[in-house]
Order: C-alpha cells, then structure tokens, then sequence
C-alpha cells in the first residue's frame, strides 16, 4: 500500500510542517529532545501491530516471541543503565508510571508528600487537579525562599507530623541536584517509602553526569523522552523485589491494557544508545551548556531562580524587567525560539501568566550545540527580552526578525533528519 504521503496528504501536510518547524526553530523545552533515526524507525515498525498482555514469558496472547526478546532487551538494558535489578518498561507516560507507584503503595486516602507545583513539582505529585491530589491526600512541601532550595527541614517537619506512606521527591522545573541521602533518613524516620521521579534527569543519570536516585529511593520512576532520549513513554525502576511485584500488577492490570510493543522497542534503542561512552559526552555537555546559558542571561540582567542550574534546565525570573511568561515566550516564539512560560517559587502572577520562562538545553545539545553556540542564544534571548522591556507586550518587531535570522543561521549549521 502507499506511505502517508500518498495515502494521506493532510496528515502528511502536517507532520512535513511539524518537521520543518523542528528544524527551523532553537528548542530550548526542557522536556523535549530529538530521537535518532533508529528510535523512529524502531517506533514506526510492525511491532504496532501486537497485542502482549503480561510480561516475557507469561502473555495472555500468542505469537509474542519476538515482542518478548524486545522487551527483555528493553528490561536488561535499562536495569544497567541505572544500576538496578528491577524495571517494568510497560508504562505509556510518566504520569502512568506514577500512578503505577501510588497503586502498588498506597490506598485512596493514604498520604504522601510531594513537592508544591509552583515549587517546581509536576502535576502528578499532588496537584489538586490531578488524580495524584483528588483520591489521595496529597501535602506539598516547598523552597526556601531565600535560595529555593528544597526546604528538608519542612520536608522532615511535614513527615513528623503526617506520617506520610509515600515521600515523593523530584519535579518538572526544580534546576538543582536533589539530596536523595537526606529524602531516605526522612522517609526511614518515618517509616515511609522513599518515590523519586526522576523524569527531568533520567539522562545525565544515564550519562554519570549526576547522582543516580536508585542508590537510595525504593522506586523510581521516569519518562524517557526527555533527557534519556528515547520515545515518549514511562518507566518504573526499583533494587526492591517485593515493590518490583506490586508494581508489575500495579502496571498490568492495575492500569494498562496491552504494552505498547513498538514504543517498548524505541525504548530499548535509546536505552543502547545511552549505554554508549557518547551519551556520556552528551551529558555533560548538556549540563555544561546549561550553565553557559544561564550566566549568558545573568549578565544580561534577569535573575536564574537559585542563582543558576545543576542540571539541564533553569527558570528566568523576568520580574527586574517588568515582563511576564506570556508576553516572553511569545516574543521569543516570533523569533523562533521556543520555550514555555512557568510560574517562579511565590509566583506573584497565576499560571496562565507567570513570571518566568523555563529553558533547557537537551534538544538543542543533541543537534551539536556547544558552550559558545549557547552564549549567543542566551545574548539572543536578552535582546528579544530587553525589546520586550522597552516596547510593551508588542516587543520589538525590528529585533525580533533579526535574532529570527540569526536564530535560522544557527540551527541551520546543525541539520537534522537529513
Ligand atoms: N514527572 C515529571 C517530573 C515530569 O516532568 C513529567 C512530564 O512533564 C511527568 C512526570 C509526566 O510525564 P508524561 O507527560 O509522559 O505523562
């Protein structure tokens, strides 16, 4: 039968505009990433096509030999790349992967502790709008607002007094390495059990870039489309064989019907590549561009909320420049650099406007980015900023279509998918 482009041209139409865009435009979304070819075509492939209920070895379906040496390669490859003797690589999203883990340990009412949204927790840690916060009882602890680091002594505070289940540590803009030791001493004192949601950093873990969580959590849960590198999906990681048991029910059939086989074979892609000695140099760089970037916009006069990043990511507080998140990632968009507005710790402004912008390096790294290519993105993303400041909600046009230019000239030197 005819491809897509044949057989159906306003699909086509759209994923041909959505390649273009990708090539054109300066990625600086902190989740995003750029997969190989080989992870494509892994997750474009006939495996599609089965149904697999269970795990290897046990299915409720026929003709699962071969599905099942994929997801063994999947299960192998990514216990040794984070040190650790369980992985269930079944879950389809992050957010599965986390209820996963609130299935296997917890009953609706039990509580847990996660880190506040507008601290930089994600929306599964017990946002009031997500399931994580309606069927449990969700306490949120924060940062310091001095340094907006993780606050222990609350974190411990809160522990004493709730005698949480679950303490969950991790988060979607928290830019700094995360004392895992020190989430363990709580969570033993307490008798709870110690969740990292290592979505964001699962790549520079993977890279040896920063400390694996699987030294001291009892589970541990990530996406594998951002930092790792691999196709959009979950995973649930653990050195716990009876955690490992429950999740694997928790997964199939507490929550999932059949593995999404072709996603499970993307996985076991990247998780190959990322066990190579280059993904280890990708790594470092991503966060050595990270702190390139940050300093670029520190000079240039907004602050980096906790004074700069550890990781992959940071948060521009635009408030010494009377701007909001809106006004600048739409700036920064007419000028083809995307990113996305996020609220700041105390954010004085709701999330629909903020006062901050997220940025990450990942995907711009990934396409050969290096410390030099990062500082004239951080001096672009100042001009268009100080437009912005000196001309209202409507920037400055002029400026914009320069760094437009410019912003081309760069990823130009940097194709992909050639
Ligand atoms: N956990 C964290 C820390 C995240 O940042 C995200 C994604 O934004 C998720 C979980 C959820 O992943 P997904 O979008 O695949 O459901």
């Amino acid at each position: 039968g005819a491809g897509v482009a044949e057989a159906d041209p306003a699909v086509n139409g759209s994923i041909q505009r959505e390649l273009g865009r990708q090539r054109e435009e300066i990625e600086l979304i902190a989740s995003e990433n750029i997969v190989s070819k080989a992870v494509l075509e892994a997750q474009g492939s006939v495996l599609t096509n089965k149904y697999a209920e269970g795990y290897p070895g046990r299915r409720y379906y026929g003709g699962c030999a071969y599905v099942d040496e994929v997801e063994e390669l999947a299960r192998e490859r990514a216990k040794s790349l984070f040190d650790c003797t369980y992985a269930n690589v079944q879950p389809n999203s992050g957010s599965q992967a986390n209820q996963s883990v609130f299935l296997a340990l917890m009953s609706p009412g039990d509580t847990f502790l996660g880190l506040n949204l507008a601290a930089g927790g994600h929306l599964t840690h017990g946002a009031k709008a997500n399931m994580s916060g309606k069927w449990f009882n969700a306490v949120s602890y924060s940062v310091r607002p001095d340094d907006h680091r993780i606050d222990l002594d609350e974190v411990r505070d809160l522990a004493l007094k709730h005698r949480p289940k679950v303490i969950l540590a991790g988060g979607s803009a928290y830019p700094r390495v995360i004392d895992f030791k020190a989430f363990r001493e709580i969570s033993d004192e307490v008798g709870a059990k110690l969740f990292v949601d290592m979505a964001h950093f699962a790549g520079l873990v993977a890279g040896g870039i920063h400390p694996n969580p699987l030294a001291h959590a009892h589970v541990v849960t990530t996406t594998t489309h951002k930092t790792l590198r691999g196709p959009r999906g979950g995973m649930v990681l653990s050195n716990d064989e009876e955690i490992g048991r429950k999740i694997d029910s928790a997964v199939f059939p507490g929550l999932q019907g059949g593995p999404l086989m072709h996603v499970i074979a993307a996985k076991a892609v990247a998780f190959g590549e990322a066990l190579t000695p280059a993904f280890k140099g990708y790594a470092a760089t991503v966060v050595a561009n990270a702190k390139a970037l940050a300093e670029t916009l520190a000079d240039g006069g907004v602050d980096i909320v906790s004074g700069g990043t550890d990781t992959h990511l940071m948060l521009v507080d635009l408030r010494r420049k009377n701007l909001t998140g809106k006004a600048v990632e739409a700036a920064l968009g007419r000028a083809h650099i995307t990113c996305n507005k996020n609220g700041i710790p105390f954010d004085p402004q709701g999330p629909t406007v903020t006062s901050g912008v997220r940025l990450g390096t990942p995907a711009c790294t990934t396409r050969g980015f290096d410390v030099a290519d990062f500082r004239e993105v951080g001096r672009m993303t100042m001009r268009v900023i100080d437009g912005l400041a000196s001309n209202g909600e409507e920037g400055n046009a002029a400026v914009e279509a320069e760094v437009r230019e410019e912003a081309q000239a760069l990823v130009r030197r940097f194709p992909i998918y050639d």
